[in-house]
């Protein structure tokens, strides 16, 4: 005698003509007889989906492990889409039947898998199934693209700084600027993160900040106003508030992306000259040394720190209390040259080659194989021409900006304050003479920018 498996499952998903399970159960159990098959186990999901792959039906996976093992050799269930509505598991069920002769017949009379007619009407549901599958992610695709293109914010979480809608979220998008802007004067991704932390406002995902969560947000087109889809930039604006502007997010991309800066990463300088101070004897650049001084490598000098960081700060606020310097600095410093006119000019061009691939794409001028590969390009060389942009712009130029630059200047962070001090001056520093005490100004020198 056959013996047979039937498999039920009641699902919430198409609610209101649902058929009871037990309704299920009684037509398979007349087929079975009518058949002559006795059945030896019955399995029954509930409430699970048949559609989604990753969500797991136990009794599913039990009876495919079963008919491995022998256990049957049929099945009956009340309608193929009750056993799977994932056409490639359907067609391992075809598969099963024509090769090693499993029997598979459904109440409802739309399948039976045990004629060569039954099997090829299977195949060709399998097939309809898996083509509406594709069509369905292909116009998720296309709505996504869509939201992409007209500017609005894409589905899913939402972005800190902005409603799910796109409108703007004061204190978050204070937030958000001010990690930009520090990042691009010198402050540390470290550093960032536990300043966030303590700032109190959750991560997208209200998980803690850290460096990851800090970078993953500073590369964020979308923050500077730019429309992206599948992590590709459009080309096109969107419809939301920047909350920074393209150059400052142009500088992050660019500094975050230099090689230099993972070495320094983790490594925040804790002195305001170490690195940044030259010696006064041979130019390289001083050490910090135990007992709060500053040595020369080269063993020119050894000075206790405290006293030239209190000189070289107050020459930095006395010239930045000048509003007369300040802005002949800022006229000399932020000047456009004709290389930044040159790359601003560059940017504008591949930022419009990107809209126009998307829209021959849309128009269906070029297929979605040409669109990727005129697209990459395009980015390619956006990068480069952005990298140029920014090495034109120097960040710790924002001080010059700044309506009080001496706040600006006391209020940052160290990092900060010795980008502002380097963007000012060189300070060098020479030894003390001997046998004389106390602190002579006469030994640090500055070469002014
Ligand atoms: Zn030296």
């Amino acid at each position: 005698m056959t013996t047979a498996a039937i498999y039920l499952r009641q699902s919430l998903d198409a609610a209101g003509d649902e058929l009871a399970v037990q309704r299920q159960r009684d037509d398979c159990r007349a087929l079975a007889t009518a058949r002559g098959w006795s059945v030896v186990e019955e399995y029954k999901d509930n409430s699970i989906s048949a559609s989604d792959r990753r969500k797991k039906r136990p009794d599913y996976d039990r009876m495919v492990a079963d008919y491995e093992a022998g256990r049957f050799q049929a099945i009956v269930c009340w309608d193929l889409d009750r056993l799977t509505r994932q056409p490639r598991q359907l067609e391992d069920w075809i598969d099963l039947a024509e090769t090693r002769g499993l029997l598979l017949v459904t109440a409802n009379g739309e399948a039976d898998l045990t004629t060569d007619g039954g099997r090829m009407y299977a195949r060709i549901k399998a097939a309809v199934a898996r083509g509406e599958v594709e069509r369905k992610a292909a116009r998720q695709r296309a709505a996504a693209r869509q939201r992409a293109e007209v500017g609005r914010p894409p589905l899913g979480v939402r972005l800190t700084g902005y409603t799910p809608k796109g409108e703007l979220v004061a204190a978050e998008a204070d937030l958000v600027r001010v990690l930009f802007e520090r990042f691009a004067a010198g402050d540390s991704l470290r550093a960032l993160a536990a300043w966030a932390q303590q700032q109190g406002v959750p991560t997208r995902h209200g998980a803690p900040w850290n460096p990851s969560t800090v970078r993953t947000l500073l590369t964020n087109p979308r923050y500077a106003g730019r429309a992206i889809y599948r992590g590709q930039q459009t080309g096109r604006a969107g419809g939301w508030t920047p909350i920074v502007s393209e150059d400052l997010f142009t500088i992050v991309q660019v500094k975050l992306s230099d090689p230099r800066r993972r070495t320094h990463e983790g490594t925040d300088r804790k002195h305001l000259g170490s690195g940044l101070y030259l010696c006064g004897v041979c130019g390289d650049a001083l050490t910090s040394w135990t007992g709060g001084r500053y040595r020369c490598p080269a063993g020119h000098l050894t000075r206790a720190q405290r006293h030239i960081d209190l000189y070289v700060a107050g020459v930095a606020v006395e010239f930045l209390s000048d509003p007369d310097r300040v802005a002949e600095l800022r006229a000399r410093l932020t000047a456009p040259t004709s290389e930044n006119r040159e790359a601003a000019e560059q940017v504008r061009v591949l930022r419009e080659r990107l809209t126009r691939i998307a829209d021959e794409y849309d128009s269906g001028l070029i297929d979605g194989h040409r669109f990727r590969v005129a697209t990459d390009r395009a980015q390619a060389e956006l990068v480069t021409a952005e990298a140029a942009l920014a090495r034109a712009a120097n960040p710790a130029a924002a001080v010059l900006r700044a309506s009080d630059p001496v706040a600006y200047l006391t209020e940052s962070s160290l990092m900060i304050r010795r980008g502002v001090i380097g963007l000012l001056f060189t300070v060098r520093v020479h030894p003390a003479p001997r046998g004389r005490r106390g602190f002579d100004p006469e030994t640090v020198t500055f070469d002014w920018s």
